[in-house]
């Protein structure tokens, strides 16, 4: 592959253009603005990568822009999102080569790794007949790395002007790249943000939900099951004899068991259905759009499929010990008329069957 050359930024801008750069400066200003103000408003992570593809579109004017983020080893592209001409967002690029060390490998690979500082060009179709783009009639492109301080590049901001066919100049990379390092500043600050987040609504030996975020996420649930008029059904799940798990192979093993129940919960339930540790050996299951029919059967299967399982845990595996549970089932709006008493319902039929023996669905409580 041919090695793209960039245009040096020697030259001084002509002293004439000074309210044309005024403009741009205007607009830059603006666009930080507007991503600070998304920061503010607590948005996710991809609506502010959303925010920031839309500024460039939108606000600083080229035609398409793409923001590719890569992984921390900086080996892979990880997240890519791009506007197209009509206001459209993309995601996924599946189709991106890994990046290279080698330098001149490719633009991307180079602008990650710090062998160049941008990369510009009006004439892509001459420079690069190969590049990606070309084919479509890209020919205005320009890519400047996203940069959080000075050391730290997390990936790529490109714009091209497919449609307008708009030369680039020096002044939109000095824009772009003030632009991207701004907005570098901002993703990383939102991606901490999300992993401080993510990290306080999970329990952090089985990695499923915890409790606080379960009663949050039920609450809305149940709101939003109310108003749409829908049903929604809850699991209490409990490890038969756990102690006995604990005395006889000690308390490691008992996380290991831990982690295998919250794996197999997830692999079994759809992914609408959230799981998480309540506490100790219990667990549960939200189970939106469940009428109670639908909830028993899933709850049986649960049951049936555990106790046929050998858990993947050697001190287990020795004598083949399975692992059992009980399991109470609650639906709203049938037996319960909010997620207080769905929660208690669920509670009462999984009493109901650990003292009816264990290794059971529990009953349907009446209101
Ligand atoms: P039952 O059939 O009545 O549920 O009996 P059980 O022995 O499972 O009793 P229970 O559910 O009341 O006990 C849960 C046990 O789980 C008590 C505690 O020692 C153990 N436990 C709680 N948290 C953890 C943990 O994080 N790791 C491990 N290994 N054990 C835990
Ligand atoms: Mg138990």
């Amino acid at each position: 592959m041919k090695r793209p050359v960039t245009r040096q930024l020697k030259k001084k801008a002509p002293s004439g253009d000074k309210a044309f750069e005024k403009k741009i400066l205007r607009k830059e200003l603006e666009m930080f603005n507007r991503i600070i103000e998304g920061m503010r408003d607590e948005l996710s992570y991809v609506d502010l990568l959303k925010l920031t593809v839309t500024c460039v579109c939108k606000g600083l004017g080229y035609d398409r822009a793409g923001l590719f983020l890569v992984e921390p080893d900086r080996k892979n592209i990880a997240r890519a999102i791009g506007m197209d001409a009509k206001g459209r967002f993309e995601v996924g690029y599946d189709h991106l080569d890994p990046l290279s060390d080698k330098k001149g490998f490719s633009t991307f690979s180079d602008l990650v790794k710090g062998h160049r500082k941008y990369f510009y060009t009006s004439n892509l179709l001459k420079l690069f007949p190969d590049a990606a783009g070309v084919d479509q009639g890209v020919t205005c492109n320009a890519n400047v790395p996203i940069r959080v301080g000075k050391k730290k590049i997390i990936g790529v901001l490109a714009v091209d002007n497919l449609f307008t066919q708009r030369h680039l100049t020096r002044k939109d990379i000095s824009s772009l790249v003030n632009f991207a390092t701004q907005a570098g500043m901002a993703i990383e600050t939102i991606l901490l943000h999300e992993q401080v987040r993510q990290l306080s609504i999970t329990d952090h030996l089985t990695r499923v939900y915890n409790r606080r975020h379960f009663e949050k996420y039920l609450e809305d649930e149940i709101a939003r099951s109310r108003r749409y008029k829908r049903s929604c059904s809850l699991l209490y799940l409990d490890i038969d004899h756990f102690k006995q798990v604990n005395d006889r192979h000690g308390h490691p093993v008992g996380d290991e068991v831990l982690k295998y129940l919250a794996l197999f919960l997830r692999a079994d339930l759809r992914n609408i259905d959230l799981v998480a540790r309540m506490g100790g050996d219990e667990f549960a299951a939200i189970l939106p759009e469940s009428p109670s029919l639908g909830a028993f059967v899933v709850a049986q299967r649960l049951n049936q499929k555990i106790a046929e399982e050998y858990p993947p845990v050697e001190a287990l595996a020795r004598d083949r010990e399975r692992v059992t549970l009980s399991i109470g089932v609650a639906t709203f709006p049938e037996n319960a008329d909010s997620a207080l008493t769905l929660i208690k319902r669920a509670d009462e039929s999984l009493y109901e069957a650990k003292t009816a023996g264990r290794n059971r669905v529990g009953p349907f409580i009446k209101k």
